[in-house]
């Protein structure tokens, strides 16, 4: 079967491959993919900035079919809609697996970068991972379960967000759009902030429910919240852009004794003015990636329409377009991208 791989450490190094189709052990269900997102991780991957364990087959935001169970397998069939969480693998021993935080497992093998992921036809995971679809979420909006079970672990497990609390949302990407939704169903005034390429993200993002949004280059966006806060700043500002500009941005916005959650993966240092942290008192948080309950709480938000994640699909394409997948990707020229497999 055709593979999106990367084949050695370094920048680049991704290529269409030939691998085998893999079978499934004890315990272990193989997954026909239907839809798996393009995400900044694959990005940093592709350019060396993340850890990875090639060859390995890219691809962490998975739907698909159950195609085969192994044996032990009990609860999946073949034919079900699913998702999968994305440590395929961890110790189960460290203190961080005991106590419920294997996504911190030092020796978590995580598909897509430590293990083959889902950018081909069949996935080996194990059962336990897996998830039914809700019977309202299609393939192309489930792979995008995987990035909403991560906000939501580190919007409702890391910070702590409250009725008519102002919040910031920086940075209109998909994982911008997943956290306006989550912090709008705490019952949060949202700010979203973007820049005049952002347009139509930060349209989109009022559509979705925002009630307020910023073009931070042609707006001041400290006026605008100092205005909304009796000049005093946001309750909680959530940096999704993993920009540099934009983490200044929120630390300037953040009010004394507020929260600041850092969701975008910046993937090189960032520099900001830490002097802020002790004159505001303000904790900087962040959630790594998603714990389990995250998942059963992504999907439930789903299938109650509580979060879209369907608008957020701009692009489908077939994985031997990886290039052009790409390509939209660095240009921003889109939002989410899915990649399906080839026969
Ligand atoms: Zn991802
Ligand atoms: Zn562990």
């Amino acid at each position: 079967m055709k593979a999106l791989v990367k084949t050695k450490r370094g920048v680049g190094n991704v290529e269409i491959r030939d691998v085998e189709v893999p079978k499934a052990g004890r315990d272990q269900v193989i997954i026909e993919v239907k839809s798996a997102g393009l995400c900044g991780t694959d990005y940093h991957i592709y350019h060396d900035e993340y850890k990875s364990n090639p060859p390995v087959t890219l691809g962490h935001e998975v739907a698909g079919v159950i195609a085969e169970t192994g044996p032990g397998v009990n609860g999946l069939k073949s034919g079900d809609r699913v998702t999968t969480e994305t440590y395929f693998a961890t110790c189960g021993s460290c203190p961080m697996c005991r106590g419920g935080k294997p996504n911190l497992c030092p020796d978590r093998i995580s598909i897509g970068s430590m293990t083959n992921g889902g950018m081909t036809k069949y996935l080996l995971v194990p059962a336990g991972n897996v998830h039914l679809l809700p019977g309202n979420v299609d393939f192309k909006a489930g792979s995008l379960t995987e990035p909403l079970a991560c906000v939501i672990h580190s919007l409702l497990d890391m910070s702590n967000i409250r009725p008519a609390d102002m919040v910031v949302v920086s940075g209109p990407g998909p994982i911008g759009l997943l956290a306006c939704q989550v912090v709008k169903q705490c019952g949060a005034y949202t700010i979203v902030i973007g820049t005049g390429n952002d347009r139509e993200r930060l349209e989109l993002s009022r559509e979705l429910g925002a009630d307020r949004i910023i073009v931070a280059d042609e707006e001041d966006p400290w006026k605008i919240i100092a205005e909304l806060t009796d000049g005093h700043g946001a309750d909680v500002v959530c940096e999704c852009a993993g920009a540099e500009g934009s983490v200044r941005t929120c630390l300037q916005l953040v009010r004394r004794a507020g929260q600041y959650v850092q969701i975008g993966l910046a993937g090189q240092p960032v520099k900001f003015d830490i002097d802020q942290v002790i004159f505001k008192e303000i904790p900087i948080r962040g959630g790594f990636a998603s714990i389990p309950s995250s998942w059963t709480r992504a999907l439930k938000m789903m299938e109650l329409g509580f979060v879209k994640t369907a608008p957020l699909v701009s692009h489908a394409m077939p994985i031997t377009e990886w290039e052009k997948a790409f390509e939209t990707f660095k240009e921003k020229s889109g939002l989410k991208i899915v990649l399906t497999p080839v026969e």
